[in-house]
């Protein structure tokens, strides 16, 4: 098996098409209070570069524990987090941009 380097990891992320998951994200989500404390301070997790572009970084959920041994499926994400008590919700990416079967 080939080896995976940086531009595979770049262009997988490329094709999740984050950016229109995180739209639609924001057009869907019509009641942004957090349901456990009340407060409308949502937080999306991003690290570098995409915290400097202002879009989510892609963050996944396991589907089985096959990764504890090595790769497993998983469903990309997208995380954000209540600024106040730091209940963290995530949305599935492939329903967002309509890929889901
Ligand atoms: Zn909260």
């Amino acid at each position: 098996m080939a080896e995976k380097d940086d531009s595979d990891y770049a262009k997988f992320v490329s094709d999740l098409n984050i950016p229109e998951a995180q739209k639609r994200l924001e057009e869907k989500v019509t009641q942004p209070a957090c349901p456990f404390c009340g407060t409308n301070d949502w937080r999306t997790e991003s690290s570098p570069p995409d915290v400097l572009l202002g879009i989510a970084s892609p963050t996944f959920v396991m589907k089985d524990p096959r990764s504890y041994f090595g790769p497993a499926p998983s469903i990309p994400t997208i995380s954000v987090s209540c600024g106040n008590c730091g209940f963290i919700r995530q949305h599935n990416v492939s329903i967002l941009t309509g890929r889901a079967k």
